[in-house]
Protein backbone atom coordinates (compact mmCIF):
# COMPACT_ATOMS: atom_id res chain seq x y z
CA UNK A 1 0.00 0.00 0.00
CA UNK A 2 1.84 3.40 -0.94
CA UNK A 3 -0.93 5.39 1.51
CA UNK A 4 -4.20 3.70 3.51
CA UNK A 5 -6.21 5.86 1.45
CA UNK A 6 -5.24 4.28 -1.48
CA UNK A 7 -5.90 0.60 -0.34
CA UNK A 8 -8.69 -1.08 -3.04
CA UNK A 9 -11.44 -2.54 -1.51
CA UNK A 10 -13.66 -4.17 -2.53
CA UNK A 11 -17.44 -4.24 -1.81
CA UNK A 12 -19.51 -7.65 -3.05
CA UNK A 13 -21.30 -7.76 0.03
CA UNK A 14 -22.44 -4.67 0.23
CA UNK A 15 -23.41 -4.56 -3.55
CA UNK A 16 -25.27 -8.22 -3.35
CA UNK A 17 -26.80 -7.91 -0.27
CA UNK A 18 -28.93 -4.66 0.26
CA UNK A 19 -31.42 -5.10 3.38
CA UNK A 20 -28.86 -6.70 5.68
CA UNK A 21 -27.04 -4.05 6.41
CA UNK A 22 -26.96 0.13 7.31
CA UNK A 23 -24.27 2.58 6.57
CA UNK A 24 -23.14 3.59 9.11
CA UNK A 25 -19.75 5.25 10.49
CA UNK A 26 -17.34 4.76 13.08
CA UNK A 27 -17.74 6.81 16.20
CA UNK A 28 -14.18 8.82 16.78
CA UNK A 29 -10.74 7.65 18.44
CA UNK A 30 -9.35 10.97 20.66
CA UNK A 31 -5.68 9.89 20.90
CA UNK A 32 -4.94 6.40 19.43
CA UNK A 33 -2.50 4.13 19.82
CA UNK A 34 -1.15 1.01 18.47
CA UNK A 35 -0.92 -2.00 20.99
CA UNK A 36 -0.86 -4.76 18.45
CA UNK A 37 -0.45 -5.64 15.00
CA UNK A 38 0.44 -8.11 12.80
CA UNK A 39 2.82 -7.50 10.61
CA UNK A 40 2.63 -11.22 8.77
CA UNK A 41 -1.11 -10.86 8.38
CA UNK A 42 -0.77 -7.40 7.09
CA UNK A 43 1.71 -8.32 4.62
CA UNK A 44 -0.55 -11.68 3.89
CA UNK A 45 -2.82 -8.81 2.96
CA UNK A 46 -1.05 -6.93 0.55
CA UNK A 47 -0.65 -4.17 3.17
CA UNK A 48 2.42 -2.35 4.48
CA UNK A 49 2.75 -3.02 8.10
CA UNK A 50 4.73 0.56 8.07
CA UNK A 51 2.26 2.37 6.55
CA UNK A 52 -0.14 0.69 9.48
CA UNK A 53 1.38 2.63 11.94
CA UNK A 54 1.25 5.71 10.96
CA UNK A 55 -1.42 8.49 11.65
CA UNK A 56 -3.29 7.43 8.33
CA UNK A 57 -3.07 3.94 9.25
CA UNK A 58 -4.57 3.95 12.42
CA UNK A 59 -7.48 6.28 11.07
CA UNK A 60 -8.24 2.83 8.70
CA UNK A 61 -7.76 0.15 11.75
CA UNK A 62 -9.81 2.39 14.06
CA UNK A 63 -12.61 3.37 11.03
CA UNK A 64 -12.27 6.90 11.48
CA UNK A 65 -10.45 7.60 8.55
CA UNK A 66 -11.14 5.22 5.46
CA UNK A 67 -10.06 5.29 1.78
CA UNK A 68 -12.84 5.90 -0.82
CA UNK A 69 -13.18 2.55 -1.84
CA UNK A 70 -14.55 1.26 1.93
CA UNK A 71 -18.21 1.48 2.80
CA UNK A 72 -18.54 0.97 6.27
CA UNK A 73 -21.74 -0.72 7.20
CA UNK A 74 -23.06 -2.32 10.32
CA UNK A 75 -23.95 -5.92 9.49
CA UNK A 76 -27.62 -7.43 10.03
CA UNK A 77 -28.29 -10.45 11.65
CA UNK A 78 -30.94 -12.22 14.29
CA UNK A 79 -29.44 -15.14 16.38
CA UNK A 80 -30.96 -17.61 19.06
CA UNK A 81 -28.57 -16.61 22.23
CA UNK A 82 -28.89 -19.38 25.02
CA UNK A 83 -31.65 -21.17 22.98
CA UNK A 84 -33.76 -18.24 23.06
CA UNK A 85 -34.31 -16.05 19.70
CA UNK A 86 -33.47 -12.40 18.96
CA UNK A 87 -35.12 -11.01 15.34
CA UNK A 88 -32.02 -8.47 15.30
CA UNK A 89 -29.25 -8.67 16.99
CA UNK A 90 -26.35 -6.91 13.69
CA UNK A 91 -23.29 -5.09 14.75
CA UNK A 92 -23.87 -3.21 18.04
CA UNK A 93 -20.46 -1.97 17.69
CA UNK A 94 -18.53 -3.33 14.66
CA UNK A 95 -18.13 -2.31 10.98
CA UNK A 96 -17.75 -4.21 8.30
CA UNK A 97 -14.63 -1.72 6.03
CA UNK A 98 -14.61 -4.07 3.28
CA UNK A 99 -13.08 -6.63 1.45
CA UNK A 100 -9.72 -7.20 0.70
CA UNK A 101 -8.50 -9.45 -2.25
CA UNK A 102 -4.90 -10.59 -0.90
CA UNK A 103 -2.40 -11.22 -3.77
CA UNK A 104 -2.80 -14.96 -3.02
CA UNK A 105 -6.38 -14.19 -4.33
CA UNK A 106 -8.31 -14.59 -0.86
CA UNK A 107 -11.03 -12.54 -0.04
CA UNK A 108 -11.28 -11.39 3.27
CA UNK A 109 -13.16 -9.15 5.17
CA UNK A 110 -11.94 -6.12 7.86
CA UNK A 111 -14.09 -5.97 10.38
CA UNK A 112 -13.42 -3.41 13.21
CA UNK A 113 -15.24 -4.85 16.72
CA UNK A 114 -15.60 -1.88 19.36
CA UNK A 115 -15.73 1.07 16.95
CA UNK A 116 -19.09 2.82 18.28
CA UNK A 117 -22.29 2.89 18.60
CA UNK A 118 -24.41 1.76 15.66
CA UNK A 119 -28.62 1.23 15.22
CA UNK A 120 -27.93 -1.84 15.87
CA UNK A 121 -26.52 -0.90 19.69
CA UNK A 122 -29.64 -1.62 21.75
CA UNK A 123 -28.42 -0.99 25.29
CA UNK A 124 -25.08 -1.09 24.64
CA UNK A 125 -22.24 1.36 24.61
CA UNK A 126 -20.90 0.77 21.38
CA UNK A 127 -17.26 0.46 22.58
CA UNK A 128 -14.93 -2.91 24.25
CA UNK A 129 -12.31 -2.92 26.77
CA UNK A 130 -8.50 -3.13 25.55
CA UNK A 131 -8.65 -6.77 27.61
CA UNK A 132 -11.33 -8.63 25.64
CA UNK A 133 -9.67 -7.27 22.34
CA UNK A 134 -6.43 -8.51 23.48
CA UNK A 135 -7.84 -11.84 24.38
CA UNK A 136 -9.69 -12.48 21.26
CA UNK A 137 -6.57 -11.06 19.21
CA UNK A 138 -4.19 -13.96 21.29
CA UNK A 139 -6.48 -16.65 21.06
CA UNK A 140 -7.63 -16.49 17.52
CA UNK A 141 -4.13 -16.16 16.59
CA UNK A 142 -2.88 -19.27 18.41
CA UNK A 143 -6.11 -21.16 16.96
CA UNK A 144 -4.57 -19.88 13.74
CA UNK A 145 -1.32 -21.53 14.73
CA UNK A 146 -3.02 -24.42 15.79
CA UNK A 147 -4.35 -25.01 12.45
CA UNK A 148 -7.77 -24.63 13.14
CA UNK A 149 -10.64 -22.28 10.96
CA UNK A 150 -10.56 -18.78 12.70
CA UNK A 151 -11.07 -15.24 11.90
CA UNK A 152 -7.65 -13.29 12.63
CA UNK A 153 -6.59 -10.62 14.26
CA UNK A 154 -4.85 -7.46 12.25
CA UNK A 155 -4.44 -5.15 15.19
CA UNK A 156 -5.51 -3.55 18.69
CA UNK A 157 -5.63 0.26 18.72
CA UNK A 158 -6.71 1.77 21.86
CA UNK A 159 -8.95 4.94 21.36
CA UNK A 160 -7.81 7.03 24.16
CA UNK A 161 -11.48 6.56 25.60
CA UNK A 162 -12.49 4.68 28.88
CA UNK A 163 -15.07 2.36 28.59
CA UNK A 164 -16.87 1.48 31.47
CA UNK A 165 -17.52 -2.04 32.86
CA UNK A 166 -18.63 -4.41 35.92
CA UNK A 167 -15.07 -4.43 36.88
CA UNK A 168 -14.63 -0.61 36.68
CA UNK A 169 -13.03 1.82 34.32
CA UNK A 170 -10.99 0.16 30.94
CA UNK A 171 -8.96 1.73 28.68
CA UNK A 172 -11.42 1.21 25.39
CA UNK A 173 -9.81 -0.41 22.18
CA UNK A 174 -10.75 -1.46 18.66
CA UNK A 175 -9.66 -5.15 17.66
CA UNK A 176 -9.09 -5.04 13.65
CA UNK A 177 -10.02 -8.64 12.58
CA UNK A 178 -10.29 -10.36 9.24
CA UNK A 179 -12.30 -13.42 7.99
CA UNK A 180 -13.31 -15.27 4.81
CA UNK A 181 -16.63 -13.26 5.94
CA UNK A 182 -18.90 -12.32 8.28
CA UNK A 183 -22.24 -14.39 7.69
CA UNK A 184 -23.47 -16.06 9.91
CA UNK A 185 -26.25 -18.49 10.75
CA UNK A 186 -27.47 -16.08 12.11
CA UNK A 187 -27.07 -13.72 8.84
CA UNK A 188 -29.85 -16.43 7.44
CA UNK A 189 -31.97 -16.07 10.18
CA UNK A 190 -32.50 -12.65 9.92
CA UNK A 191 -33.29 -12.86 5.94
CA UNK A 192 -35.62 -15.73 6.87
CA UNK A 193 -36.88 -13.31 9.25
CA UNK A 194 -37.57 -10.28 6.98
CA UNK A 195 -40.26 -12.83 5.14
CA UNK A 196 -39.05 -11.37 1.44
CA UNK A 197 -37.50 -14.68 -0.39
CA UNK A 198 -35.52 -12.54 -2.77
CA UNK A 199 -32.80 -11.14 0.10
CA UNK A 200 -32.93 -15.07 1.56
CA UNK A 201 -31.85 -15.86 -2.26
CA UNK A 202 -29.46 -13.45 -2.68
CA UNK A 203 -27.80 -13.82 0.41
CA UNK A 204 -27.32 -17.93 -0.26
CA UNK A 205 -26.30 -17.46 -4.09
CA UNK A 206 -23.44 -15.09 -2.07
CA UNK A 207 -22.86 -17.46 0.27
CA UNK A 208 -22.23 -20.22 -2.16
CA UNK A 209 -20.05 -17.83 -4.14
CA UNK A 210 -18.00 -16.77 -1.67
CA UNK A 211 -17.57 -19.89 0.43
CA UNK A 212 -19.08 -23.23 -1.20
CA UNK A 213 -18.46 -22.72 -5.08
CA UNK A 214 -18.98 -26.66 -5.29
CA UNK A 215 -22.95 -26.37 -4.31
CA UNK A 216 -25.20 -25.95 -7.11
CA UNK A 217 -28.05 -25.62 -4.92
CA UNK A 218 -29.62 -24.10 -1.14
CA UNK A 219 -29.81 -27.48 -0.13
CA UNK A 220 -25.97 -28.35 -0.90
CA UNK A 221 -24.90 -25.23 0.61
CA UNK A 222 -26.59 -26.65 3.77
CA UNK A 223 -25.31 -30.00 3.26
CA UNK A 224 -21.65 -27.63 2.87
CA UNK A 225 -22.29 -25.85 6.02
CA UNK A 226 -22.82 -29.08 7.80
CA UNK A 227 -19.53 -30.61 7.05
CA UNK A 228 -17.93 -27.28 7.42
CA UNK A 229 -19.08 -27.08 10.69
CA UNK A 230 -18.80 -30.81 11.90
CA UNK A 231 -15.17 -30.74 10.74
CA UNK A 232 -14.57 -27.42 12.97
CA UNK A 233 -16.18 -29.03 15.81
CA UNK A 234 -13.70 -32.02 15.85
CA UNK A 235 -10.86 -29.72 15.91
CA UNK A 236 -12.15 -27.99 18.83
CA UNK A 237 -12.48 -31.43 20.64
CA UNK A 238 -9.04 -32.05 19.56
CA UNK A 239 -7.48 -29.33 21.14
CA UNK A 240 -9.52 -28.94 24.10
CA UNK A 241 -11.12 -25.39 22.89
CA UNK A 242 -14.50 -24.56 24.32
CA UNK A 243 -15.69 -21.65 22.27
CA UNK A 244 -18.50 -20.79 25.57
CA UNK A 245 -20.85 -18.67 23.51
CA UNK A 246 -21.94 -20.84 20.93
CA UNK A 247 -25.15 -18.81 20.16
CA UNK A 248 -26.59 -19.10 16.35
CA UNK A 249 -24.57 -15.36 15.65
CA UNK A 250 -21.83 -16.97 16.74
CA UNK A 251 -21.52 -19.48 14.05
CA UNK A 252 -20.25 -19.00 10.31
CA UNK A 253 -21.25 -20.00 6.99
CA UNK A 254 -17.20 -20.64 5.81
CA UNK A 255 -16.99 -22.91 9.23
CA UNK A 256 -14.40 -20.62 10.67
CA UNK A 257 -14.04 -20.15 14.13
CA UNK A 258 -15.65 -16.48 15.47
CA UNK A 259 -16.23 -14.20 18.24
CA UNK A 260 -13.65 -14.87 21.08
CA UNK A 261 -15.48 -14.04 24.19
CA UNK A 262 -15.64 -16.29 26.88
CA UNK A 263 -13.53 -18.98 25.22
CA UNK A 264 -11.01 -21.25 26.44
CA UNK A 265 -8.86 -24.52 26.43
CA UNK A 266 -9.18 -26.87 28.42
CA UNK A 267 -6.70 -27.61 31.60
CA UNK A 268 -7.93 -31.09 32.74
CA UNK A 269 -9.68 -33.19 30.18
CA UNK A 270 -13.11 -33.04 31.66
CA UNK A 271 -16.35 -32.70 29.24
CA UNK A 272 -18.56 -30.75 31.85
CA UNK A 273 -15.99 -28.23 31.88
CA UNK A 274 -17.43 -24.51 30.74
CA UNK A 275 -16.12 -21.09 32.02
CA UNK A 276 -18.48 -18.48 31.20
CA UNK A 277 -19.58 -16.68 33.90
CA UNK A 278 -23.01 -15.62 31.58
CA UNK A 279 -23.65 -19.38 30.98
CA UNK A 280 -25.27 -20.46 33.84
CA UNK A 281 -26.78 -23.90 33.05
CA UNK A 282 -23.52 -24.98 31.53
CA UNK A 283 -25.07 -25.12 27.92
CA UNK A 284 -22.14 -24.46 26.27
CA UNK A 285 -19.43 -26.93 28.33
CA UNK A 286 -17.00 -28.73 26.42
CA UNK A 287 -19.06 -32.34 25.69
CA UNK A 288 -22.03 -30.63 24.80
CA UNK A 289 -20.41 -28.67 21.93
CA UNK A 290 -21.14 -31.00 19.02
CA UNK A 291 -24.96 -31.43 19.99
CA UNK A 292 -25.18 -27.36 20.09
CA UNK A 293 -23.35 -27.22 16.57
CA UNK A 294 -26.00 -29.44 15.76
CA UNK A 295 -28.85 -27.72 17.16
CA UNK A 296 -27.70 -24.11 15.12
CA UNK A 297 -27.64 -26.62 11.95
CA UNK A 298 -31.27 -27.04 12.92
CA UNK A 299 -31.88 -23.53 12.95
CA UNK A 300 -29.85 -22.70 10.25
CA UNK A 301 -31.95 -25.29 7.65
CA UNK A 302 -35.05 -23.64 8.99
CA UNK A 303 -34.21 -20.30 7.66
CA UNK A 304 -33.18 -22.53 4.21
CA UNK A 305 -36.62 -24.04 3.98
CA UNK A 306 -38.84 -21.22 1.79
CA UNK A 307 -35.05 -22.11 -0.47
CA UNK A 308 -35.52 -26.08 -0.56
CA UNK A 309 -38.58 -26.41 -1.87
CA UNK A 310 -42.00 -24.97 -2.73
CA UNK A 311 -44.04 -27.49 -0.78
CA UNK A 312 -43.10 -27.24 3.15
CA UNK A 313 -43.13 -30.73 4.09
CA UNK A 314 -40.97 -31.63 1.43
CA UNK A 315 -38.71 -28.51 2.26
CA UNK A 316 -38.33 -30.35 5.87
CA UNK A 317 -38.07 -33.50 4.79
CA UNK A 318 -34.92 -32.28 2.88
CA UNK A 319 -33.34 -30.35 5.17
CA UNK A 320 -33.83 -32.88 8.03
CA UNK A 321 -32.29 -35.54 5.70
CA UNK A 322 -29.10 -33.38 5.36
CA UNK A 323 -29.37 -32.70 9.37
CA UNK A 324 -28.88 -36.69 10.05
CA UNK A 325 -25.69 -37.17 8.54
CA UNK A 326 -23.90 -34.20 11.30
CA UNK A 327 -23.53 -36.66 14.13
CA UNK A 328 -21.41 -39.28 11.40
CA UNK A 329 -19.87 -36.45 9.64
CA UNK A 330 -18.51 -34.94 12.94
CA UNK A 331 -17.61 -38.52 14.62
CA UNK A 332 -15.51 -39.22 11.26
CA UNK A 333 -13.56 -35.87 11.38
CA UNK A 334 -12.96 -36.51 15.29
CA UNK A 335 -12.21 -40.47 15.12
CA UNK A 336 -9.73 -38.96 11.98
CA UNK A 337 -8.05 -36.24 14.22
CA UNK A 338 -7.37 -38.51 17.39
CA UNK A 339 -5.85 -41.24 15.17
CA UNK A 340 -3.20 -38.44 13.97
CA UNK A 341 -2.90 -37.17 17.66
CA UNK A 342 -2.18 -41.20 18.55
CA UNK A 343 -0.13 -41.72 15.68
CA UNK A 344 -1.64 -44.77 14.65
CA UNK A 345 -4.23 -46.02 12.33
CA UNK A 346 -6.99 -48.15 14.41
CA UNK A 347 -9.80 -46.91 15.30
CA UNK A 348 -10.41 -49.64 17.41
CA UNK A 349 -8.41 -47.80 20.19
CA UNK A 350 -10.75 -44.73 20.37
CA UNK A 351 -13.52 -46.10 22.62
CA UNK A 352 -11.72 -46.75 25.43
CA UNK A 353 -9.14 -43.32 24.25
CA UNK A 354 -12.37 -41.33 25.25
CA UNK A 355 -13.29 -43.22 28.46
CA UNK A 356 -9.99 -42.92 30.06
CA UNK A 357 -9.71 -39.31 29.51
CA UNK A 358 -13.26 -38.74 30.47
CA UNK A 359 -12.62 -41.20 33.84
CA UNK A 360 -9.55 -39.76 34.84
CA UNK A 361 -9.11 -35.99 33.84
CA UNK A 362 -5.51 -35.92 32.79
CA UNK A 363 -4.21 -33.00 31.36
CA UNK A 364 -5.64 -32.41 28.03
CA UNK A 365 -2.82 -30.87 26.16
CA UNK A 366 -0.17 -32.50 28.11
CA UNK A 367 -2.01 -36.18 28.18
CA UNK A 368 -1.98 -36.03 24.30
CA UNK A 369 1.90 -34.00 23.75
CA UNK A 370 3.23 -36.63 26.60
CA UNK A 371 2.23 -39.87 24.76
CA UNK A 372 5.10 -39.26 22.16
CA UNK A 373 7.55 -39.48 25.10
CA UNK A 374 5.78 -43.23 25.68
CA UNK A 375 5.84 -43.86 21.93
CA UNK A 376 9.90 -43.15 22.14
CA UNK A 377 9.67 -45.78 24.99
CA UNK A 378 8.70 -43.93 28.28
CA UNK A 379 5.71 -43.62 28.98
CA UNK A 380 6.85 -42.01 33.12
CA UNK A 381 5.33 -38.71 32.18
CA UNK A 382 2.53 -39.53 30.87
CA UNK A 383 1.19 -41.87 33.64
CA UNK A 384 2.06 -39.07 36.05
CA UNK A 385 -0.48 -37.06 34.72
CA UNK A 386 -3.13 -39.53 36.09
CA UNK A 387 -4.21 -39.40 39.99
CA UNK A 388 -3.11 -43.45 39.33
CA UNK A 389 -0.09 -44.04 37.62
CA UNK A 390 -1.27 -47.52 36.45
CA UNK A 391 -4.80 -46.34 35.18
CA UNK A 392 -3.40 -45.76 31.46
CA UNK A 393 -1.57 -48.89 31.30
CA UNK A 394 -3.94 -51.58 29.78
CA UNK A 395 -4.44 -49.11 26.93
CA UNK A 396 -1.09 -47.77 26.76
CA UNK A 397 -0.32 -51.38 25.83
CA UNK A 398 -2.15 -51.73 22.84
CA UNK A 399 -2.06 -48.54 21.94
CA UNK A 400 1.85 -49.00 21.83
CA UNK A 401 1.39 -52.58 19.75
CA UNK A 402 -0.30 -50.31 17.38
CA UNK A 403 2.97 -49.20 16.23
CA UNK A 404 2.66 -44.78 17.16
CA UNK A 405 4.91 -42.66 14.82
CA UNK A 406 6.10 -40.21 17.69
CA UNK A 407 7.45 -37.56 15.14
CA UNK A 408 4.17 -37.35 13.35
CA UNK A 409 2.03 -37.10 16.39
CA UNK A 410 4.70 -34.19 18.15
CA UNK A 411 3.29 -32.07 14.53
CA UNK A 412 -0.33 -32.13 15.42
CA UNK A 413 -0.27 -32.03 19.37
CA UNK A 414 0.87 -28.77 20.69
CA UNK A 415 2.60 -28.18 23.82
CA UNK A 416 1.67 -24.43 23.63
CA UNK A 417 -2.01 -23.46 23.97
CA UNK A 418 -3.00 -20.23 25.01
CA UNK A 419 -3.77 -21.75 28.72
CA UNK A 420 -6.23 -19.64 30.94
CA UNK A 421 -4.09 -18.88 33.83
CA UNK A 422 -1.43 -17.44 31.19
CA UNK A 423 -3.72 -15.31 29.59
CA UNK A 424 -5.33 -13.99 32.38
CA UNK A 425 -1.97 -13.09 33.48
CA UNK A 426 -0.64 -11.07 30.41
CA UNK A 427 -3.79 -9.50 30.26
CA UNK A 428 -3.69 -8.08 33.79
CA UNK A 429 -0.18 -6.71 33.08
CA UNK A 430 -1.40 -5.45 29.59
CA UNK A 431 -4.39 -3.37 31.29
CA UNK A 432 -3.94 -2.62 35.01
CA UNK A 433 0.42 -2.13 34.32
CA UNK A 434 0.34 -0.94 30.86
CA UNK A 435 3.00 -3.57 30.54
CA UNK A 436 2.41 -5.26 26.82
CA UNK A 437 5.93 -7.54 27.32
CA UNK A 438 3.89 -10.71 28.36
CA UNK A 439 1.02 -10.30 25.70
CA UNK A 440 3.91 -10.53 23.61
CA UNK A 441 5.50 -12.95 24.82
CA UNK A 442 2.51 -15.23 25.17
CA UNK A 443 1.98 -14.47 21.37
CA UNK A 444 5.39 -15.90 20.40
CA UNK A 445 4.87 -18.62 22.23
CA UNK A 446 1.47 -19.65 21.38
CA UNK A 447 1.95 -18.78 17.51
CA UNK A 448 5.00 -21.40 17.81
CA UNK A 449 2.87 -24.13 19.37
CA UNK A 450 4.11 -27.61 18.02
CA UNK A 451 8.15 -26.21 19.24
CA UNK A 452 9.24 -27.15 22.24
CA UNK A 453 11.85 -24.74 23.61
CA UNK A 454 14.59 -24.00 26.71
CA UNK A 455 12.90 -21.33 28.42
CA UNK A 456 9.73 -21.98 27.82
CA UNK A 457 9.08 -24.47 29.82
CA UNK A 458 6.34 -22.60 32.42
CA UNK A 459 4.15 -22.07 29.35
CA UNK A 460 3.42 -26.12 29.14
CA UNK A 461 1.80 -26.52 32.16
CA UNK A 462 -1.41 -26.01 33.67
CA UNK A 463 -2.07 -23.44 36.20
CA UNK A 464 -0.85 -25.06 40.02
CA UNK A 465 -3.32 -27.06 42.17
CA UNK A 466 -3.48 -23.30 44.70
CA UNK A 467 -5.44 -21.76 41.27
CA UNK A 468 -8.69 -20.73 41.96
CA UNK A 469 -10.85 -22.28 39.32
CA UNK A 470 -10.97 -20.08 36.36
CA UNK A 471 -14.29 -18.26 35.09
CA UNK A 472 -14.43 -15.99 32.15
CA UNK A 473 -16.78 -12.24 32.70
CA UNK A 474 -18.53 -10.65 30.40
CA UNK A 475 -18.36 -7.48 30.36
CA UNK A 476 -16.63 -7.52 26.74
P1 LIG B 1 -21.63 -11.21 21.27
O1 LIG B 1 -22.10 -11.73 22.59
O2 LIG B 1 -20.32 -10.52 21.33
O3 LIG B 1 -21.69 -12.22 20.19
O4 LIG B 1 -22.66 -10.04 20.87
C1 LIG B 1 -24.04 -10.24 20.80
C2 LIG B 1 -24.71 -8.98 20.33
O5 LIG B 1 -24.53 -7.92 21.27
C3 LIG B 1 -24.21 -8.42 19.01
O6 LIG B 1 -25.34 -7.89 18.37
C4 LIG B 1 -23.24 -7.35 19.42
O7 LIG B 1 -23.06 -6.36 18.43
C5 LIG B 1 -23.93 -6.78 20.65
N1 LIG B 1 -23.02 -6.12 21.57
C6 LIG B 1 -22.13 -6.71 22.40
N2 LIG B 1 -21.47 -5.78 23.13
C7 LIG B 1 -21.94 -4.57 22.75
C8 LIG B 1 -21.67 -3.21 23.13
N3 LIG B 1 -20.77 -2.91 24.07
N4 LIG B 1 -22.36 -2.23 22.52
C9 LIG B 1 -23.28 -2.53 21.59
N5 LIG B 1 -23.59 -3.76 21.19
C10 LIG B 1 -22.95 -4.78 21.76
MG1 LIG C 1 -21.10 -12.28 18.33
Amino acid sequence: MTAATEIAFENTFVRDLEGLYLPWQAAPAPEPRLVLLNDALARELGLDPARLRTPAGLGLLTGTAVPGSATTVAQAYAGHQFGNFSPRLGDGRALLVGELVAPDGARRDLHLKGSGRTPFARGGDGRAPLGPMLREYVISEAMHALGVPTTRSLAVVATGEHVMRDRGPEPGAVLARTASSHLRVGTFQFAAATGDVDVLRRLADHAIARHHPAASSPLELYRAVIAAQAALVARWTGIGFVHGVMNTDNMTISGETIDYGPCAFLDAHDPTTWYSSIDHAGRYAFGNQPGIAQWNLARFGEALLPLLADDQEEAVRLATGELQGFADAYLAARDRDHLAKIGVGTPELLGELFALLEEHTPDHTLFFRRLSDAARGDDGPVRALFGDPAAPGEWLRSWRAAGPDADAMDRVNPVHVPRNHLVEEALGAAVVDGDLEPVQWLLQVVADPFTEREGFERYALPAGPDAPPFRTFCGT
